[in-house]
């Protein structure tokens, strides 16, 4: 299933004649249906532009590269966030911690935002998600073409089961909604803020929230067989989530057991293609998304570091499962290489940094396992993605 002739997506990343194919026209189209000029970018602080991206129709920002709910100390790097821009059209990938404020610190402009794509719920992915709205509100999201669809996993449908043997079952939250999904999440939320809301709707005559951001839970194909308990990870082919006349976003099921669904994303513009993997163990569907990209942004994880937390071996069974645990809904360093050598992409961007306060020359060594260009990411940073413009 590696073979690149495999790949169901291939047909819109390989050839220019394809490319240019693909949502041909589409400068006119964004014309012709109305929609938003594409502002200037405010200024922009910090960061790299590797490979000098202002030249490129399409490129991707980091906006923050720390994986998991933690203040690391010493931390340089804000919660994981991404943006990738086609012709000045702006789609975020995951709401960190900062997201909002590192989208402006990256020079973007929420007036630009067309849509908004969730990997999985856990909280260092989404803690920023409904802040972007609150404060997006004052800061020309009222502006952006609507709605902007934010698309993200559906209710689980089950707790996960207990891990180990703890001595206690413990308590559920919410008993009779214990899992929703994005879209449970989002009314939740609205009705949580619904004072500041309706405050501002009445006081500052604001525009109607729900009609800015429209949430949309990924509703996976039918024929594959999912489980969040018992087949979180079935081998599937990605599926289109997203198409505008800029871009088409497919998705694809990883493994991150026990947060079930968790999807990798990946992005096809008649430019080019970049791949989020999510948060992931080494997995096929992965490789199978990514495989014909340009780009393949991947989360990593220092498996010394794992090991660390829990001293020095020998280990207990225990222990053991615990380690096995992390490392098997992560990626070790070196394996990052390997995944990118299997898909054959050309340049591997490592972000979501866990921890995320250790030297960068402990995520090259993910160079020993990959032969093509790896980018350790850093907050900012500006990637082409594709072809630059001529
Ligand atoms: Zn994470
Ligand atoms: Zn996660």
């Amino acid at each position: 299933m590696d073979n690149p002739m495999d790949n169901p997506m291939r047909r819109f990343t390989t050839t220019g004649l394809n490319r240019r194919r693909f949502l041909a026209g589409s400068a006119t189209t964004a014309t012709a249906l109305g929609l938003p000029a594409v502002t200037a970018a405010p200024a922009r602080a910090g960061g790299r532009g590797i490979a000098a991206a202002d030249r490129y129709p399409m490129w991707l920002a980091l906006l923050g590269t720390a994986g998991g709910p933690s203040w690391w100390n010493g931390i340089t790097r804000e919660g994981i966030s991404s943006a990738v821009v086609v012709d000045g059209a702006v789609y975020l990938v995951d709401c960190g911690a900062g997201a909002g404020r590192q989208l402006f610190r990256a020079g973007l402009d929420l007036a630009d935002l067309r849509a908004i794509f969730i990997t999985h719920l856990h909280s260092d992915h989404i803690s920023d998600y409904f802040t972007l709205q609150l404060y997006g509100w004052y800061q020309n999201l009222e502006k952006a073409h609507r709605p902007v669809h934010a698309y993200g996993p559906g209710d689980r449908g089950a707790l996960p089961p207990l891990f180990g043997h703890p001595e206690q079952v413990p308590p559920v939250i919410s008993p009779d909604d214990p899992t929703p999904g994005l879209v449970g999440m989002t009314d939740s939320l609205l009705r949580a803020y619904a004072t500041d809301i309706n405050d501002r709707m009445r006081d500052n005559l604001k525009t109607d929230l729900r009609r800015l951001v429209v949430p949309h839970d990924i509703e996976i194909p039918a024929d594959v067989p999912f489980h969040p308990n018992d087949n979180p990870t079935p081998d599937m082919a990605p599926f289109v989530v997203h198409e505008d006349d800029r871009v088409r976003v497919s998705a694809t099921l990883v493994k991150h057991a026990p947060a079930a669904p968790a999807f990798g994303f990946r992005f096809d513009s008649h430019h080019g293609s970049v791949v989020f993997s999510g948060d992931t163990g080494v997995c096929d569907n992965l490789v199978r998304l990514a495989t014909g990209a340009d780009v393949l942004v991947h989360e990593v994880v220092d498996d010394q570091w794992i090991r660390g937390r829990y001293g020095q071996p020998p280990y207990t069974p225990d222990q053991e499962a615990l380690i096995n645990h992390h490392l098997t809904a992560h990626t070790p360093v070196a394996d990052t290489g390997r995944v990118a050598e299997r898909a054959g992409v050309p340049t591997l961007v490592l972000n979501h940094f866990v921890p995320g306060n250790i030297p960068e020359s402990r995520w090259a060594q993910a160079r020993k396992t990959y032969s093509g260009r790896l980018i350790v990411g850093r907050d900012l940073d500006r990637i082409g993605v594709g072809r630059p413009a001529r």
